[in-house]
Parts: structure tokens; C-alpha cells; sequence
């Protein structure tokens, strides 16, 4: 790396003008002084902290850290370690990330280079850096930062290692290992930061919950019913709910023993799921009080399926639309109110017909709107069990039910039913 590199890596770390960082930095070097310790004069000088600065560093326990901390050094357990890929300034990074734990608490760490520790060693850390991260102070291991293996391991009252079930997963944990089944898998193509990329996405499961998953780096094992032990993998949200990423440092090895998939998803009120934002797998119960526009005989793009109007696509422009079979219904359990969308085999099993069969009633009616005014006469005023995915974005609450069926009564319907029977409550 020549000066000029090194200057825009610190000028764009600490926010300042390259030509100022270039000018301390060659100032230095001329006097001899070595690459790294220059940085860190020059890091100093701009008040950043960040994996250097004054030479005593502060030792400390792991619960008093915090931001205001410029460099520190900690004596700490290793419970997790990820390997990651980032790109940063036009270049690919190797980082490694997780957490450590003293007796006192649990920090997590980037490090960017390979110190050769591993989940279980204790180690102290010298002259890490400190930022914030998701709100709470992260070390930060770089150039000038010293990691030495303690023979003595430190005893701390947290789990080792990064093996969790899929319930216990979390948008932002890193180097974890599941033992899972593949439920869903397809092979898809993207546009990736290096151009057109392979990646493989679906869905896993185990005995605690099903999980939305995506292979970065599709590896022959992950196969529909397959049942694969994956490690080194981290978890990212995705509309609201953990999602499993899968990459080249991943390691993914097939099960002898089968991992049974749990067949019941949470049941929540409805209120409840949308305040969390998004869920994958959820069931929830409620009236159905209106069948919505774009429900019934629809058309859609033959180029991307999204549903069409007028026989225009708003990608796509005029186009020849395909009938498809929709339901959009909106559900209400009091506490909240979410859009389901059936799909065709649910709305035909509703609708009591197939696509053949709806395409005959709207000529004979001269109105395709009949098939969904046959929909929301089955639909409407009754109460329904749905399970699928919740997502809840700008435009509100949508389900996309992989099950509805029909159900005697909403327990709160009925619950206030028998209050007003007693003759209590409305
Ligand atoms: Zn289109």
C-alpha cells in the first residue's frame, strides 16, 4: 500500500480532507517513522479512536466499556468467531466477528486481520479499538492491536461456542452453527457486486421454527430434504424476521440422522405480529370483513407475474395478460387488521372452481368482477385460521398464506359473546 492508499483509508475513517492526512503522514515517513505508528500519530492528532493511539492502553472489565474509551485492553473468553467478506473501498476484506465475554459481560469484536484465536481460547486483547455498533460499544482489532493466549481460561457465565436452535436466532448474530433440514431450495440468478452471481435460496427448518436461508456461495450439499450441519454462518433481517446467510467460509456438511421440522408456527393476535414487524412462519385467527380490489379473475405479467390492470404492466408497459386466480382478503381479530393473500390453489378450493371455471362465469356474466363477488360472498363475516409469512412494510400488513381454513368461531368473537351472554362487558 503506497501513502496516498494509506491517506484516504485514514482520511475517510476519521471524516477529515485527504490532502491534510497526506501532508502529516509524508511528513512523518520522512523522518523515518514506520508506516503504522504514523497512522497512528496522525489518528491521534485527529481525535479518532479506532485500533490506536496512546501507548498505555486502559485495562478493563468488559461491562465498563463504552465509546468514550479510546483504546483498551481486555482479558477475555472467545465465545464465537465469523468469517465475513465486506468490501471496502473497491477492495475485498476478510473480517472476523463475535462475541467475547469476561466474567462481567459480553462484547462483540471485528477483527481485521486473522489473530488465530478461537471460540473457547482465552485470550488478552491489547490496544483494540472502541466503536459503537447497533448502539453498544464493538472492539475493533486492527494493525497495532495484540492478541495473546492465556493459559489460565477465564470462567464465564455465558454459552460457548456458536451452536443455537433456529428460534434462538437473531438479525445480527455472527459464526453460528445449526443443525437443520432443508424445506425449500432454488437455484436463482442476481446481480451481484461482481456481476451476475449463482445463489441458492429457501427454507430451513428444525424442531424449534423454520427460517428463511440464502447461499452466497451454493454449496452441492444444501438440497430440498436434505438434512445438513452448517457452521460459520450469520443472521441478517429480512422484512422483519431473521434470515440465515450461508457464504464461502461456511462450512456445510451432511447429517447421517434426519432433523425433524417443527410443524406448528407461533400463534399470535394480529396487533402483536404487526407490531414486530414481520414474521416468517405465523398463524393468526380473525373475521374476514372485506374481500379487496385485485381479488377474483386477475391478470398478470407474463414478464414478471406481478399482477396487471388494463392490460398494463408498470415495468413492462402494454403486455398480453395471463389469468391467474387471487384472493386479497382483510382480516380482523380487534387488536389489528392484515391483508391475506390466497393464491390460486387456495382461491380455487374457496372459490370452488378452477381458472377454467371462473373464465366461463365472467363471459356468461359479461363481468369478470363475479368471481370475486363469489369470493367475498363465502369469505366475508366468517372467521379463519391463516398460517404463512407477515410482512409489514409502507403499504401495510400483507400474509401470504400457505394455509387458511375455516373455523367455528374467532375466540374473541366468541369470548365476547359469552361475556354478553353472562351479561357482562359489551
Ligand atoms: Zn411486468
Amino acid at each position: 500500500m503506497d501513502v496516498d492508499k494509506h491517506a484516504e483509508e485514514l482520511a475517510s475513517a476519521l471524516g477529515v480532507d485527504k490532502e491534510e492526512v497526506t501532508e502529516d503522514l509524508e511528513n512523518l515517513l520522512q523522518y523515518s517513522v514506520p508506516i503504522d505508528e504514523a497512522k497512528q500519530s496522525v489518528r491521534r492528532k485527529h481525535g479518532g479512536g479506532g485500533g490506536g493511539g496512546d501507548a498505555t492502553p486502559e485495562s478493563l472489565d468488559v461491562v465498563d466499556l463504552t465509546t468514550e474509551h479510546d483504546n483498551v485492553t481486555v482479558t477475555v473468553r472467545v465465545l464465537t468467531k465469523g468469517t465475513r467478506s465486506i468490501r471496502y473501498q473497491g477492495e475485498d476484506i476478510t473480517i472476523r466477528e463475535g462475541e467475547f465475554a469476561d466474567e462481567t459481560g459480553t462484547v462483540s469484536y471485528t477483527a481485521w486481520q486473522e489473530f488465530g484465536f478461537e471460540p473457547d481460547d482465552t485470550v488478552t486483547v491489547g490496544n483494540a479499538g472502541v466503536r459503537e455498533w447497533e448502539g453498544h460499544p464493538e472492539l475493533n482489532l486492527g494493525d497495532s492491536t495484540s492478541v495473546a493466549l492465556e493459559t489460565d481460561d477465564l470462567d464465564v457465565p455465558y454459552e460457548i461456542g456458536g451452536e443455537r436452535d433456529l428460534i434462538d436466532l437473531e438479525p445480527g448474530d455472527r459464526g453460528r452453527s445449526l443443525e437443520v433440514s432443508v424445506v425449500e431450495v432454488e437455484g436463482r440468478t442476481i446481480d451481484g457486486r461482481d456481476g451476475e452471481t449463482e445463489i441458492l435460496s429457501g427454507v430451513i427448518g428444525d424442531e424449534t421454527a423454520r427460517l428463511p436461508f440464502t447461499d452466497w456461495d451454493p454449496h452441492p450439499e444444501i438440497e430440498e430434504g436434505a438434512s445438513v450441519r452448517l457452521e460459520d454462518v450469520y443472521v441478517r433481517e429480512y422484512r422483519g424476521a431473521p434470515s440465515v446467510n450461508v457464504s464461502q467460509f461456511s462450512t456445510v456438511e451432511a447429517l447421517g440422522e434426519s432433523v425433524t421440522v417443527t410443524d406448528t408456527a407461533p400463534s399470535m393476535s394480529i396487533g402483536e405480529a404487526v407490531a414486530g414487524g414481520g414474521l416468517f412462519d405465523v398463524e393468526l385467527t380473525g373475521n374476514v370483513i372485506e374481500v379487496r380490489d385485485g381479488s377474483g379473475l386477475i391478470q398478470r405479467c407474463p414478464e414478471c407475474n406481478r399482477a396487471i390492470q388494463n392490460g398494463e404492466c408498470r415495468s413492462h408497459g402494454d403486455v398480453e395478460g395471463e389469468d391467474d386466480l387471487r384472493t386479497k382478503a382483510i382480516l380482523d381479530d380487534g387488536t389489528g387488521t392484515c391483508t391475506v393473500i390466497l393464491g390460486s390453489d387456495l382461491t380455487e378450493e374457496i372459490y370452488g372452481g378452477n381458472l377454467d371455471d371462473a373464465r366461463d362465469a365472467a363471459r356468461e356474466a359479461m363481468d369478470r368482477e363475479v368471481v370475486a363477488e363469489t369470493i367475498a360472498e363465502e369469505l366475508v363475516g366468517d372467521a379463519y385460521r391463516v398460517r404463512g409469512s407477515l410482512s409489514v412494510d409502507e403499504y401495510g400488513a400483507n400474509m401470504n398464506a400457505d394455509a387458511f381454513e375455516q373455523i367455528d368461531e374467532n375466540p374473541e368473537t366468541a369470548a365476547r359473546a359469552l361475556l354478553a351472554e353472562l351479561g357482562v362487558g359489551a
